[in-house]
């Protein structure tokens, strides 16, 4: 049964690290703030604030959403009926799903007020009233890049020139592992094992450009891999497919990139127990404690820029 709690549960994921490493404020309204902020009763409508800000999507995090949900749903397809998919029909599809965005954050803002976690809101339409219409211009055309390019991708190829030998992992959003005594998120986006090659394969659609994080980024989810099956890094191969230019990237990782990683996460868990007033329940510190960036840059597309401008 559901439980309401005062305060979240302490879990670890490379999302919490960058978001912590990027403001501390920030960190503070996603992981402690927003806490309860989804209840219609019995907590502060400042939780309520920061919930509904949370949950405030930009173009490019929508975009990314609606095509992450459109390739599972077309490979889980895949595998059921034997059948994939055009670009015609993916592009329709997501076009719907922005639409509906559009619709929510334009005609529906009371119920979104009421119920943040089941209507949309464009973090654009919400800041400006509108959305640019170059904006729009831009993304419509990446639908058809992007799509295109996963059906040519080399991914959905070896999936469907599949002779027996693949078997897939579920797709699973949310995967954790104990590290230590902490729990830590891996979310990944498509992983199988390859029988004939003895391979685990890990892939990673990306629909923005390259960042110095995904190296990093996906040397936990080999390890979580690693742990999960016993199995040596060697056999562990990940990709990432980067959708807008249809490039894919191979990464194989080493000890020393596990150990690098596990030396971020428990450096990260270090940084991240300075706001915990108590380690037990995860009570925060003190709001003004969570410290606003000083790279203003950072505030322009941030989600919580209102409440920042008021404390
Ligand atoms: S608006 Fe700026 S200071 Fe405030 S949470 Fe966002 S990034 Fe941090």
């Amino acid at each position: 049964m559901f439980e309401i709690t005062p305060y979240p549960t302490f879990s670890w994921s490379f999302s919490r690290h960058k978001s912590l490493t990027s403001c501390s404020r920030k960190y503070g309204y996603e992981y402690y703030f927003a806490h309860n902020g989804w209840l219609s009763y019995n907590v502060e409508p400042f939780h309520q604030h920061v919930y509904r800000l949370k949950k405030l999507q930009s173009m490019p995090i929508l975009f990314g959403q609606i095509v992450h949900h459109l390739i599972e749903q077309t490979i889980t397809s895949y595998i059921q009926t034997g059948q994939v998919a055009s670009v015609a029909e993916l592009v329709n599809r997501a076009r719907g799903q922005l639409n509906a965005a559009f619709i929510d954050s334009t005609r529906h803002v009371d119920l979104w007020r009421q119920k943040p976690n089941k209507f949309y809101m464009m973090q654009e339409i919400y800041y400006d009233g509108r959305l640019n219409p170059e904006l729009v211009h831009d993304y419509k055309e990446r639908l058809e890049a992007v799509f295109e390019n996963f059906l040519q991708s080399e991914t959905l190829q070896q999936i469907t020139a599949d002779t027996g030998s693949l078997r897939i992992g579920e797709p699973e959003q949310f995967r954790s592992m104990k590290i230590v005594d902490t729990q830590v998120f891996v979310v990944m986006d498509f992983h199988y094992y390859d029988d004939m090659k003895d391979k685990w394969i890990i892939i990673d659609w990306k629909t923005g450009g390259e960042s110095e994080d995904d190296r990093q980024q996906l040397a936990l989810y080999a390890y979580y891999i690693q742990q999960k099956y016993d199995v040596a890094l060697e056999q562990i191969d990940v990709y990432n497919e980067y959708l807008l230019t249809g490039q894919r990237k191979k990464y194989s990782y080493t000890t020393f990139d596990i150990d690098n990683i596990l030396h971020t996460f428990q450096r990260s868990v270090l940084e991240m127990k300075k706001y915990q007033a108590d380690i037990f329940t995860n009570e925060p510190v003190d709001f003004e404690d969570f410290e606003k960036t000083s790279d203003a840059w950072r505030c322009k597309g941030c989600n919580y820029k209102e409440l920042c401008s008021q404390f």
